[in-house]
């Protein structure tokens, strides 16, 4: 059988440790593919360009997650219900389109134990995605963003929502920081004065952006919560997003061995 080729489509795309995950995966399953990145200017050329370049399989990262939704034959309900996918399988000529960041986030979060009650400070296409799925699961979440505009459709959705300037405060179980404050900057998600009364009547922290202490996470290690970044959530997208490419026949503790690996090169 000829190589598999898999990608991720993205702009920016450089940074994306996807790649080497993969190939991790790849290499040490004995799997004949290699995955490779691609720097996506127009998303709507998504579909063309996945055929063009003769693909078995994509991760589709920011800002194409919805351009990636309209480009698929076939949705999984989850997928569809928050129109936004992150994994694309070509089988019988057809697209499959999956989203696996939610999953992965959910699993990353179910490491925590006695959560019932979950702040999300941010309201992004992650927070989208993400704040479905735990509700689902039966968690309680609250949206507290900067501005009011974007908590329009989570309040639409039956979120209970704040701004910082209308937050009544409460006690979280989890405190989690979906916005991208501290990735590029040293600044926090929220006023200090919020955070130092969530943060320390909460059982755990989890910060969405990884690879770094962000000022988010160093208040956390503050109040001597336990924490962790963004790392699981993008380990356990790619998993489940390997698993989709590779047709389910192996064990998620196989794959997970062979891709963490990346988080250490
Ligand atoms: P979006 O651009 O869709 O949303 C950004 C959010 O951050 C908005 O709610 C925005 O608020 C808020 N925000 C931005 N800057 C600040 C600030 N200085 N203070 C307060 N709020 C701010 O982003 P995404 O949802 O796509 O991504 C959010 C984060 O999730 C990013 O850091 C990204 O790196 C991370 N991520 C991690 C993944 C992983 O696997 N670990 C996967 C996907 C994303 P406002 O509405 O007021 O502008």
């Amino acid at each position: 059988m000829s190589k598999q080729l898999f990608a991720i489509f993205g702009n920016p795309v450089s940074h994306s440790k996807s790649p080497l995950m993969h190939n991790l995966a790849f290499e040490g399953l004995d799997y004949n593919a290699c995955y490779g990145r691609y720097l996506l200017n127009d998303g709507a050329k998504l579909r063309e360009r996945f055929f063009d370049l003769g693909l078995k399989g994509i991760n589709i990262t920011v800002p194409h997650k919805e351009y990636a939704y309209q480009a698929c034959d076939h949705l999984d309900p989850f997928a569809q219900k928050v129109a936004a996918v992150n994994t694309i399988v070509k089988r019988g000529g057809e697209l499959y389109g999956y989203n696996t960041d939610a999953p992965g986030f959910l699993k990353a979060i179910s490491e925590f134990d006695d959560i019932k009650t979950v702040l999300f400070i941010g309201a992004g296409g992650t927070a989208r995605s993400t704040s479905i799925i735990l509700r689902d699961e039966g968690y309680e979440v609250t949206i507290l963003n900067r501005s009011p505009q974007r908590l329009q459709s989570f309040k639409e959705e039956g979120f209970v929502t704040a701004t910082f300037e209308d937050f009544e405060l409460d006690t979280f179980d989890l405190v989690i920081n979906m916005t991208s404050a501290g990735l590029e900057d040293d600044l926090l998600p929220a006023p200090q004065s919020i955070l130092d009364q969530v943060i320390p009547t909460s059982k755990a922290c989890v910060d969405v952006i990884y690879g770094k202490e962000t000022p988010f996470l160093k208040l956390a290690k503050k109040f001597a919560k336990p924490s962790k970044d963004g790392s699981d959530m993008l380990l356990y997208q790619g998993i489940i997003a390997f698993d989709h490419f590779t047709d389910y026949q192996y064990e998620f503790d196989e794959i997970k061995a062979l891709m963490q690996r990346a988080f250490l090169l």
